[in-house]
């Protein structure tokens, strides 16, 4: 299960002293506040994606958002815009963010790397290499070739008998008893065709 939601923080409140309260009237007893909204994962911020602004009465603790103001309190409302307008989310309302695009970007470092590894292991086999291969593409079935010659171009392998339905057979597969004793020649470039097939 997936945890998620919204949840939100206080940004930042100014004093309006030029400013007189709607409800009571009193001058100078006026605070603007923004805050920002921002959607979670496991209560990790996101990203932002609202900054709900209020002006409050010190006095008769009255509190407008933009939309309650009354129609006549054209200065509260401008000021309170303004403030809104400058005042930015928070950095870490977007921390979720930055931290997936680090794994994406990660991730695709890390596969470009295994990406130049094998190309440079299939250029130049050796005794003991040994390839994960895809069989017959639909079951979905993984299994092992291992290098035991090489002569030129041509590479000896033996295939593991055994085959597991998991892309990673190493572990469980790369047993001596497991290989056939029958081996059988294929060229670099067989190999590296193979490669690009996936
Ligand atoms: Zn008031």
């Amino acid at each position: 299960m997936i945890i998620y939601g919204t949840n939100g923080s206080h940004v930042r409140t100014v004093a309006a002293p030029a400013l007189a309260c709607p409800a009571c009237a009193n001058p100078g007893q006026l605070s603007l506040s923004v805050f920002s909204r921002y959607a979670h994962i496991y209560w990790v911020p996101l990203v932002p994606y609202a900054k709900p602004a209020v002006a409050q009465c010190l006095h008769c603790k009255g509190a407008w958002t933009l939309k309650e103001l009354p129609p006549e309190a054209t200065n509260i409302r401008e000021d309170l815009q303004t403030l809104k307008k400058q005042t930015m989310a928070p950095w870490w309302h977007w921390s979720g963010l930055v931290v997936l695009l680090l794994l994406a970007a990660w991730g695709l470092w890390a596969s470009g790397r295994d990406q130049k590894e094998n190309a440079a292991y299939l250029a130049a086999p050796q005794v003991g290499d040994i390839y994960t291969v895809r069989e017959n593409d639909s079951a979905g079935e993984y299994s092992l070739l291992k290098v035991v010659r090489t002569q030129g171009n041509t590479v000896e392998l033996v295939a593991n008998e055994y085959a597991i339905d998991n892309a990673h057979p190493l572990d469980k597969l790369n047993d001596p008893a497991k290989y056939s004793k029958e081996s059988f020649s294929l060229s670099q470039l067989d190999l590296r065709v193979m490669q690009q097939k996936g």
